[in-house]
Formats: structure tokens, sequence, C-alpha cells
């Protein structure tokens, strides 16, 4: 996500600080190369103009040029700026008070529409305990009801359809009676997308518009086609007054100039953002979170949140303990590696540590995944005695665990070896912090 921007504007501000008193030459070419990387980020250009005039006048307001750390000052305010660009604060759905809750979704075919529908509907389910119906209306494409419905199921939230015989408007019109008769509080209409914006579309949109007065309408735009969600975003606005935007496939988007620029220039706010194909891969959007992952400074609140949706956090929170004991055994280590599992890939966690979003580009995901799997299968191959005392895995039971798992000796080898460094690790940082020290890494 953003990784050329991220790294561009790192090495823009390596030029201000470290350098004592910033001098206005210095501020002049560090402004350069952020303007640069914006414009290479394909960041709309009066909105990249607006957004250097505003850092300079800030600079100048804050008198950063007298400051005792001024790279730092210098920071924040690009960082406070990037977040009001991206809308200050986090936009919220439009729940009703009383009544159902009408949420009509549009946007292009392919942009991730459907996908969206189903992964805002498991969020609501899930999380915010609605009553959720999602209603079938894109009678166009062929696939589209089967998809929404193969996606219900898994989340387990019934889907409405007529099927394709039956109009969208009339479709529209039923779910939403049939919502009221049947108890739920929240409605999702899945429109019909096509490949270019046209009159035709917007007509029916319209329709279902009035049709179902809408709480909110979600366009859904893809990260990846950079700039043009801009125009987008802007022909859905003008004929229906689009209330927020879900950014689709954040994940592929090395540039960022989509993200950067539709709310500048739209004035509609970014709901939620796509980061990847399954179902979980959703976040609200918080702006200041996101101008922080941008600038690489990583995202401890998402991070943790995840964590707490995703793991086992009372398996997690055993195996610590025991760790801090210095009991850390086979099963322990299993029991953690399930748990980074569950989190998703490495490189998406690890970008989300400050600091760590620069050095996680030399992992491999696909490698790291692959020793994660040979490391469970070796485990998974041993016995309880084994898993709980390592020390005691001589050359007979080396040979039946590797022949077990499909691996050599010398794997099962390399994998008691690491275990017994990562305990020694664990102990040593275990007893530091009784004693309020900090570990010394090299020892
Ligand atoms: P629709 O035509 O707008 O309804 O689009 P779909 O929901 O069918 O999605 C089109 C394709 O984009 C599918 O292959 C989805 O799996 C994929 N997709 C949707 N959202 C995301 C996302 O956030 N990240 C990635 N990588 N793929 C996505």
């Amino acid at each position: 996500m953003f990784d050329s921007l991220t790294k561009r504007l790192n090495r823009a501000f390596k030029n201000i600080s470290g350098k004592g008193k910033l001098t206005e030459k210095n501020m002049d070419e560090m402004l350069k190369e952020v303007r640069m990387s914006l414009l290479e980020a394909d960041v709309n250009y009066r909105v990249v103009k607006d957004f250097i005039e505003t850092i300079k006048e800030q600079a100048l307001g804050q008198k950063v040029y007298d400051a005792l750390d001024p790279a730092q000052m210098v920071l924040k305010i690009v960082r406070d700026e990037l977040t009001n660009l991206l809308g200050s604060t986090t936009a919220e759905i439009n729940y009703k008070e009383d009544g159902i809750t009408t949420i009509m979704m549009v946007g292009l075919q392919g942009t991730g529409k459907t996908t969206a529908s189903a992964k805002i509907a498991n969020l609501m389910s899930k999380k915010q305990d609605r009553k959720v119906l999602l209603a079938a209306c894109d009678v166009i494409r062929p696939a589209a009801i089967e998809q929404l419905q193969t996606l219900g199921k898994q989340i387990d939230v019934e889907v409405y359809t007529e099927g394709v015989q039956v109009d969208a408007l009339t479709t529209a019109k039923n779910a939403l009676a049939y919502a009221k008769a049947n108890g739920y509080d929240t409605v999702l209409f899945d429109t019909a997308g096509r490949l270019h914006v046209d009159e035709e579309l917007m007509k029916e949109l319209e329709k279902i518009k009035k049709a179902v007065k809408p709480s909110d309408i979600l366009l859904t735009v893809d990260a990846m086609t950079g700039q043009d969600i801009v125009n987008v975003a802007e022909s859905f606005n003008e004929k229906l007054d689009v209330t927020g935007l879900v950014l689709t496939k954040l994940d592929g988007d090395a540039r960022g100039g989509g993200i950067l620029s539709v709310r500048a220039i739209t004035h509609v706010p970014v709901k939620f953002v796509g980061t990847g194909e399954k179902i979980e891969d959703l976040d609200v959007f918080h702006p200041d979170r996101m101008a922080e992952r941008i600038l690489g400074m990583g995202d401890l609140l998402t991070l943790l949140e995840q964590a707490e949706e995703k793991m086992d956090l009372d398996a997690a929170e055993e195996s610590s303990r025991r760790m801090m004991e210095g009991k850390f055994d086979l099963n322990d280590m299993l029991v953690q590696l399930e748990q980074i599992n569950k989190m998703g890939s490495l490189s998406k966690i690890m970008k989300l540590v400050p600091g760590m979003g620069q050095m996680m580009e030399s992992i491999d995901d696909m490698k790291a995944d692959d020793q994660m799997k040979h490391t469970k299968a070796m485990i998974q191959s041993m016995t309880k005695f084994e898993r709980e005392n390592p020390d005691q895995i001589r050359s007979s039971r080396k040979r039946r665990i590797a022949n077990g798992s499909g691996h050599s000796v010398g794997d099962v080898n390399k994998l008691l070896t690491q275990f017994e460094k990562s305990k020694k690790m664990m102990t040593m940082m275990a007893r530091m912090s009784q004693q309020g020290q900090a570990p010394d890494m090299a020892a």
C-alpha cells in the first residue's frame, strides 16, 4: 500500500532531519521533493499545489525556522495536513434512529461493489449487532445474484432476491417491505454496475433512490485506477448525491493518488477501505491513521483492533505467561504461529508497526508463509511428550518426525536449534523485564 510514496516522502524528510537549524533553502528543497512525490503518486495537481502552499503557511505561522527541532515540527504539520486532505475526522454511517437504515451500494462494474456489500453487511451484523438484509438488485450481470448469495451464506446474512426476471426497482421495493415485515433494521441494496457511467444506469439508480430513500449512498471506487476515481465519483455524485465512498483494492495501490485527491475535489468522505479479497479485508476509514500510514509511521491502533478481533487472546496470553515463566515449549510455539497466521500476511502486519514498514519490504510473504507451514507440520508430527520436552528428541525420534511430516532430519534439527535460540532469548527478555532493564539483543 503506497510503498513508493512512503519511501519518497521519507527521503524528503531526511533532507531536513538532523540539520539543526532549518533554513528556507532546506525547507524549499524538501517541499519540492514532497511535491514531486505527490505528483508521481498521481495526486491531482491542484490538490498538490494547495497542499504545498498550506504547509508553507503553517511552517511560517508556527515559526519552524526558530524551533529547536524543526524537522519534527514540519513532519507534524505534514501529518496534520495530510489528515485534513483525507477528511479530518472519521465519517460514520448515517444510521436511522427509528425505522430501517437503507444503504444503496453503487459503482462501476468490477470495482468490488458486490464484495463490499457483503463485507459491510458482515461488519454490521457481527460487530454492531445489527439485523442486516442484503438485497440483490443487480439484475444485469448474470452472476451477480449468485455471487451475493454465496457471500451471504458465508457471512450468515439473508439475501433477498426475485431473480433476474423482476426489475431492480421492484426488487428493491419488495426487499424493503420484506425487511419491515421481518424485523430487519438495515438493508444494503447491491445495485447494477456498468463499465462506464451511462444515462440509463443513472436513471435506474435515481428511481431506486426515490423508492428506498437511502440513509447512505455508498460508491465503490477502485483505488488502483488512481486519479480516475475522481471523475467517476464526480459523475455519480452529480446525479445521486453520494454520501460516502468505499475505496476498494487499496492492497494493490502502490501510489495513493486516488485516495489523496478524491476527498479534496469531490468533498465526499471515504467511509470504508477494502484491503483484500477476503470478507474481513475491510477497514473503517480513519483519516489520521491513514495519514500516519502513508508517512510510514505505522498504525498501531488498527493492529491492536485486528489482534482483538482475529486472535484468540486467551491462548496468546497463556503462552506469553508461560514464556515469562521460562516454561515455553513447542506447543507454545505452535499456538503463537497459529495466532500470527490468523492476522494475515506477515508483511501486512509489520507495515502497521511504527518504523517497520520500510524494513518489511525485504520480507517475501510466500517464503515466510511456507516456512511457517513447514514448522507447523513438523511440530504437529511430534508426540505430546516431544512437544513438551524438545531436549529429549534424539535421532530415532527426529527420523520419525521428519518422515511423518515429509521433511529431512536436517530440517528437524534446524527447527530445534531455532526453538532453543528463541527460548534463550525469551527467558533473557523475561528476566530483564522483571529487573526493569532492556535486554541486550546482541547476546
Ligand atoms: P462488482 O462488479 O463491482 O460487484 O465487483 P466484485 O465485487 O465482483 O469484485 C470484482 C473483483 O475484485 C473480485 O475478484 C473481487 O474479489 C475483487 N476485489 C474486491 N474488493 C477487493 C479488495 O479490496 N482487494 C482486492 N485485492 N480485490 C478485491
